[in-house]
């Protein structure tokens, strides 16, 4: 059955309601721990059921927006979301309080209980006028954003489409697109302060009424680190410090030369290669078809995957009118398939989807044996694991999609994910200082964020734009904004997918063999359990960086296009 046969019913709220009404009884009155685990289970097919509703609805309206009927569904999940998420938290709540629980805990893998009690700790009836005011401060941050409407070039753009002009071959272009982003948000200043200042006053309150000590605290419970806390950050902070910076301001020294300057104006910096940036060859088709020669010779359950996924028509990967920007991948548990959905344009970005993306989705089809949806995936920093380690286990093959240009790619692929490291811990350093010094005024914050700039990326020139040099970059960082804390999670699973690097590198005929192994407990184990059953080494031990980075280094070094123009 392909993906165009999956049945899409809307879901009976009321039919929904009432069910879990009868569950919720049957658990609380089980007469022993058989029947309480048989109703368990029920409930979970039940729960599922509606989740893969609700996800398929998502799937079509994000490929079509202009398809009428899953336009009216769209409105009907928004409407109905969080009615069902209360449902299911009441059964959830039934189940985390019942005398059984203990019992239980046997059979069901511990992050199951453990992010049912974040979910628990992070609610309240008291909170919920709260959580609205923060979903709107949030909507019209993102209103700001997406509102911009800029002369440039002869036409009214975006921001975002401003983008294609930042990344312009010509010095001039480039300079000029960034002058025009940045004036937009500096006209926008005061009003950006002001909804941020709102957001962390209110993040404080709600953290106090729930009864931690401040947002940090809470922070870490919203984003489900279930296994480090605070310390375990600020020792890992200390080391990209040590290891991974001194590796990227040689790394802008060598682009430096490359493109020909003696400075790194901030319009430079994503500037690699005067050639151009490495590009893939062939249609969306061929590049599908060297995927499946690729994921073939890499493993016996790769090729399953991919075959299970093309074959079923699980990848919506061309741009087309109508469709959302961007690029997911998701699960439907009803028919135990993962989705890829992407929008190819021509850049390194495409290949990026048949490798990061199918990363996601092979780990969530290894992981179809796990009853608990909440499981199917694993925290985001145990999740962007697999997708960023796909992306090097696809190394080998590489050759076919960016032909001459493969040196190019395999040298941009790793400068950039290193560059990448401090400042993600960046984004993630300013806003523990922000939660934590919630009466800072919006000038205490930009110049707490220039401070920290000048640690983490001591390259950062600003002299063409004078309103960066007050500290105002992240306010084009969304995530400070809509889901805060949610940042060093790509930059830990990095650090671990450099380590199946290292071990490729060094031909461990191991690595796939543990790669796979933690694709297959998906969401069972927490963070730092996962990183051991792949016998990899925590990003919080002293040392996890040093011998990696150095190897990087050595690479890069050593690499035929280091000093290309
Ligand atoms: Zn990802």
């Amino acid at each position: 059955m392909t993906f165009k046969d999956y049945e899409y019913k809307r879901i009976d709220i009321d039919a929904f309601k009432k069910d879990t009404d009868k569950y919720v009884d049957i658990l609380e009155n089980a007469p022993s721990y058989e029947a309480f685990k048989d109703a368990y289970y029920e409930f979970i097919e039940i729960g599922k059921h509606v989740f893969s509703m609700m996800t398929l609805s998502s799937i079509r309206n994000s490929i079509n927006m202009h398809d009428e009927f899953y336009d009216e569904e769209k409105k009907f999940w928004d409407l109905n979301g969080p009615l069902v998420e209360e449902q299911l938290n009441r059964v959830t709540k039934t189940v985390l309080d019942s005398k059984y629980r203990p019992e239980l805990e046997k059979d069901v893998p511990k992050p199951f209980f453990l992010l049912a009690d974040n979910a628990l700790k992070s609610f309240s009836p008291e909170i919920i006028s709260d959580l609205q005011e923060e979903n709107q401060l949030v909507s019209q941050y993102y209103e700001v954003v997406a509102k911009a409407q800029i002369e440039f070039d002869g036409k009214t753009c975006t921001l975002a489409e401003l983008g294609t002009y930042r990344d312009s071959s010509d010095e001039e272009v480039r300079k000029d697109a960034y002058k025009a982003t940045w004036d937009y948000y500096q006209a926008n200043e005061e009003t950006i302060d002001n909804l941020y200042d709102k957001l962390v006053k209110l993040r404080d309150s709600i953290a106090k009424k729930l009864g931690f000590n401040n947002f940090v605290e809470q922070g870490y419970v919203r984003m489900n680190r279930l296994d480090y806390n605070e310390n375990d950050v600020d020792n890992y902070r200390k080391q990209v410090l040590k290891d991974v910076v001194p590796v990227t301001e040689k790394l802008y020294k060598d682009q430096m030369a490359r493109i020909g300057v003696d400075k790194l104006d901030v319009y430079n910096a994503n500037f690699e290669f005067t050639s151009g940036n490495p590009k893939p060859i062939g249609t969306k088709d061929e590049m599908v078809e060297k995927a499946s020669v690729m994921y073939k010779e890499l493993s016996p359950e790769t090729n399953e995957f991919w075959q299970f996924m093309v074959k079923n028509d699980l990848l919506d990967l061309e741009a087309k009118p109508g469709k959302r920007a961007g690029g997911y991948c998701t699960y439907i548990p009803d028919y135990k398939a993962p989705f890829i959905f992407s929008n190819f344009n021509g850049t390194k970005g495409d290949v990026d989807v048949l490798t990061h993306e199918a990363g996601h989705a092979f780990q969530v089809f290894e992981s179809r044996w796990i009853k608990e949806p909440s499981l199917a995936f694993p925290t985001f920093e145990s999740c962007e694991i697999h997708s960023m380690s796909m992306e090097f286990f696809a190394w080998p093959w590489m050759e076919s999609f960016f032909g001459q240009d493969t040196d190019k790619y395999y040298y941009t692929h790793l400068s950039g994910s290193i560059k990448f490291i401090p400042y993600g811990v960046l984004v993630d350093h300013f806003q523990h200082d922000v939660y934590n010094n919630v009466d800072w005024t919006p000038a205490q914050r930009k110049a707490r964020w220039r401070e920290l700039e000048k640690q983490y990326l001591p390259h950062k020139d600003y002299e063409a734009i004078p309103f960066l040099e007050q500290g105002t970059w992240w306010f084009s960082q969304l995530h400070i904004f809509a889901m805060p804390f949610y940042y060093i999670d790509y930059t830990l699973a990095q650090v671990c997918a450099f380590q199946f690097w290292l071990r490729l590198q060094k031909q461990d005929p191991q690595a796939f063999k543990d790669y796979y192994e933690i694709c297959k407990i998906g969401g069972t184990k927490t963070f730092l359990d996962i990183v051991k059953t792949a016998n990899l080494q925590s990003p919080f031990e002293d040392g996890a960086l040093s011998e990696v980075m150095e190897q990087l280094n050595e690479y890069l070094d050593k690499s035929p296009v280091k000093n290309l123009k």
